[in-house]
């Protein structure tokens, strides 16, 4: 079905149905005229054969809500004014170019259908510049707590787009009137430069490439078709998000054009530093203060866990300052529904206090380690070359 079948032909008439026909009026009288023209029963007749396909055609259309939709939008918005034809004597114009550059987002007018959408079907076939295109994909960004990132959240995003304007509905025509076939390029929106003996295509210098020029702009959108429209979605954040990390979620980018799939939408996160714990891909790290009997002894020491009551580590005697514990099970959670590991590292800590009893035990202790030996291998090799 062309552009030109659908502002030429009047499928009411040929089904002889009114305009606000129901769907089982139009199907009785199309009954009534397929079994009335049928080839079959007008055998060798030429005109009967002709009226047969066209009433097929009409039905075909007018059956389909979304198909009667389409022509009856495009008869209603070029009214009895038809654009003039082209080069080859029908439409040379590609309204879809029109529309599909400026139907990028959703309009913000009752219907909620996108120009881009309506009319990508009835003239964007008809070029090979006008296939569906996917939309463009879009990036966002949030910061969350350390918390949050760790628990997964949905989290509301304001997303803008550019829409058809929902004054003209992306025409960029003032209301009541309707763009004119652009007479520089007679509606293609190309132009053909020489160059070196080559001919090249470029787009039309006075139309843009649009194929169709405006008198009389739109006064919301300036004659641009366009407008910025603002939504907002809800973003399902997954548990266990690192910072910096980008989060797609699908379908939610810019609208597709020419019924193309829409873009996805990319959101980077951020995530605020916590006091105590740290990431460490899909570990928590922490550190943990031990005195220096516990590291020496040994001990079973209690460790911060991210939500849920304090663990129980046991720290083997001789442990020296720096070492990694594992804590299995305790970092933050993957995808798969497992988690990682909390990894404790062993500060030992050194009293910038003492009191005598405790002064008297430690020169007890130095003494019986004798501080010059621990380096005496040190010094030694120091000395090597
Ligand atoms: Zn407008
Ligand atoms: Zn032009």
């Amino acid at each position: 079905m062309s552009t030109k079948d659908y502002l030429e032909k009047d499928y009411y008439k040929v089904l002889g149905v009114t305009k606000t026909a129901t769907q089982d009026e139009i199907k009785k009288s199309y009954r009534k005229l397929a079994r009335q023209y049928h080839p079959d029963a007008n055998k060798g007749d030429p005109e009967s054969e002709e009226k047969f396909k066209d009433i097929s055609e009409a039905y075909d259309v007018l059956s389909d809500e979304k198909r009667r939709k389409e022509y009856d939008e495009a008869r209603s918005l070029f009214g009895g004014a038809r654009p003039r034809g082209g080069a080859q004597g029908g439409f040379g114009f590609d309204l879809g170019d029109l529309f599909g550059n400026t139907g990028t987002g959703p309009t913000t007018s009752g219907t909620g259908e996108r120009i881009g959408d309506l009319f990508g079907g009835l003239f964007g076939r008809r070029q090979a510049g006008q296939r569906p295109r996917r939309g463009a994909d879009v990036e966002s960004e949030i910061t969350m707590t350390f918390g949050e990132a760790l628990d997964g959240r949905t989290v509301p995003l304001r997303l803008t787009s550019e829409a058809a304007c929902p004054t003209c509905r992306g025409t960029g025509a003032k209301a009541g009137t309707v763009p004119r076939v652009c007479p520089r390029c007679e509606g293609t929106g190309q132009e053909s430069r020489n160059a070196g003996g080559f001919a090249f295509s470029e787009p039309c210098r006075e139309c843009h490439g649009r194929g169709l020029v405006v008198d009389d702009p739109c006064t919301t959108c300036y004659g641009s078709g366009r407008a910025q429209s603002t939504h907002t979605i809800q973003a399902r954040i997954p548990a266990g998000v690192n910072d910096g990390q980008r989060i797609r979620i699908k379908g939610k980018g810019a609208p597709g054009e020419n019924r193309g799939p829409n873009g996805d939408l990319y959101v980077v996160v951020h995530v605020k530093p916590h006091k105590v714990f740290g990431r460490s891909g899909d570990n928590l790290t922490l550190k943990v203060p031990v005195t220096f009997p516990e590291a020496t002894l040994g001990a079973e020491i209690k460790v911060p866990i991210h939500r849920g009551q304090p663990k129980t580590v046991r720290i083997p005697p001789g442990t020296p300052n720096g070492r990694v514990l594992r804590v299995r099970g305790q970092g933050a959670p993957r995808r798969d529904g497992t988690r990682g590991d909390l990894l404790v590292t062993v500060d030992v800590q050194v009293p910038s206090e003492v009191d005598d009893t405790t002064r008297e035990a430690l020169e007890k202790m130095s003494g019986s380690l004798g501080g010059d030996s621990v380096r005496s291998e040190l010094i030694r090799m120091a000395r090597e070359e």
